[in-house]
């Protein structure tokens, strides 16, 4: 399996500078060219404060947000219930609405500043993968129930015929539908953040992999792989997954990976896809995909502690998305790609500060595009002096992940989850 990923086949090079040199100064440095930090320098800069540098190791993009599902939708990888429960119903329904501010940032940043990301509206679907299961689409529909009540989010109800107009499949029941949804193309959005950056005075350097963080008089120094300094007033670390500095960082998430497969463009009588909504299920280790523009169907699944091969990674997605669509055998699979996720204990995003002056975003799961921006947002605020970041995150801190242990425990539950959800498909009920 050849290729690159296909967002890095399709997206423009734009290509910035490594940092060189060692006598230059910002107010903020970020570290880290995903959502995350790309979030918070825009936030930054939107508030007065266009003195800052993002530094990213490889290039913008290359972690996860370049690399993903490319579903912008609202909420957390914690359940919004869960939520509910840790938080009490006020703060968490506040909480949640932060997510969903931070999906019409998105909307409204890409407007603004006219980034080309291949935006498609039209919701996401959530479907219900038992089909025979009337336990699992009253689920749903409590499910539905509970966030407008309690959240006051409308989600619409959708029945099986419907879904059967949008998908070529009888492989689902019902489904929700999160109007308030989109998808685009995740690196392009990244690179066209970034050129928002460097266009309203900050700087973006790749190639530039911070190696050394020293605190310095008024602020810190930091070192790159290649020699090259900066000295900043304030830092934010944002590498995600990709992170191999900073243990109490390290520490307290897991990086998980992820598979997305495209295959090739579809003649209009294979497309399966009958909807501009993105589509995914109610398993525990959900399908995820959506039609693309040039008529390929991006695919994405799977959650496992193991990187894995391109090659494997087509193997596998392609199964899986026979058993949805068996009618695509004879479609090639173009590109084949895994990605690494940051995960807390708690299912939550770790945003705080490690000192003063050191500020960090991390931890933010497969459920990051949104909560990513609402984390800029926080952080800008906090770091611009306005207002502090929400107590509500306090209740996520640095839990301990306990390296290869917590590896292992993490892959052993979800064999298990895995394995409860092959149990519901075959059990009546
Ligand atoms: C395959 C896949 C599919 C997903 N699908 C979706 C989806 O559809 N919708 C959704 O909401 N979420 C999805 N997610 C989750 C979402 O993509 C992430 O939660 C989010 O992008 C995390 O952003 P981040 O900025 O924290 O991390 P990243 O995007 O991983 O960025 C961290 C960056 O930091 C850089 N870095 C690390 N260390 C250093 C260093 N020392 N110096 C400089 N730079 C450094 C890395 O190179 C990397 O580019 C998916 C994730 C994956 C992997």
């Amino acid at each position: 399996m050849p290729t690159p990923t296909y967002y890095a086949a399709t997206a423009p090079r734009l290509g910035f500078p490594a940092l060189s040199g060692s006598t230059d100064e910002v107010e903020v440095a970020v570290l880290g060219g995903g959502f995350a930090g790309l979030a918070a320098a825009c936030g930054l800069q939107e508030r007065g404060i266009a003195s800052v540098a993002v530094l990213e190791a490889h290039t913008i993009g290359h972690g996860a947000s370049g690399r993903n599902g490319g579903f912008v939708f609202g909420g957390f990888s914690r359940d919004a219930t869960d939520l509910a429960r840790d938080l009490g119903l006020p703060q968490a329904r506040e909480f949640y609405a932060c997510s969903r501010d931070a999906v019409a940032l998105i909307r409204s940043r890409i407007e603004r500043h006219a980034i080309d990301c291949e935006r498609e509206e039209g919701g996401a679907l959530l479907l219900n993968w038992f089909r025979h299961s009337a336990r699992a689409e009253r689920q749903l529909h409590r499910q539905a129930r509970w966030l407008r009540e309690h959240f006051g989010v409308a989600w619409d109800e959708i029945d099986a015929a419907q879904v059967r107009q949008w998908l070529d499949t009888d492989r689902y029941g019902g489904a929700l539908l999160e109007r308030d949804a989109f998808h685009f193309h995740p690196l392009k959005y990244a690179l066209g953040l970034a050129r928002v950056i460097e266009q309203a005075g900050g700087r973006v350097h790749e190639h530039s992999a911070v190696t050394a963080l020293d605190r310095s008089p008024g602020g810190f120094v930091l070192r790159t792989a290649e020699g090259a300094t900066l000295r900043a007033a304030q830092v934010v670390v944002a590498g995600g997954a990709y992170l191999e500095m900073l243990p109490p960082l390290t520490g307290a998430r897991l990086p998980i990976a992820t598979y997305v497969i495209a295959t090739e463009p579809l003649p209009a009588q294979l497309q399966p896809i009958h909807t501009t909504a993105a589509l995914y299920d109610n398993r525990f280790a959900f399908d995820y995909y959506r039609a693309l523009q040039d008529r390929r169907l991006l695919w994405g699944g799977r959650i496992s502690i193991h990187e894995r091969e391109p090659a494997h990674i087509a193997q596998l997605l392609r199964a899986d998305m026979l058993k949805v669509f068996p009618q695509l055998a004879a479609v090639r699979i173009e590109h084949a790609w895994g990605g690494l996720m940051s995960y807390a204990r708690h299912k939550m995003p770790q945003i705080g500060r490690l000192a003063p002056g050191l500020w960090f975003a991390q931890a933010f799961g497969g459920h990051g595009v949104a909560p990513t921006t609402a984390a800029g947002e926080w952080l800008a605020e906090a770091i611009s002096g306005r207002t502090d970041l929400p107590a509500a995150l306090h209740r996520y801190g640095l839990t301990p992940v306990f390296g290869q242990a917590g590896l292992l425990a993490a892959q052993a539950s979800y064999s298990w989850a895995e394995l409860r959800d092959a149990l519901k498909e075959r059990l009546p009920g």
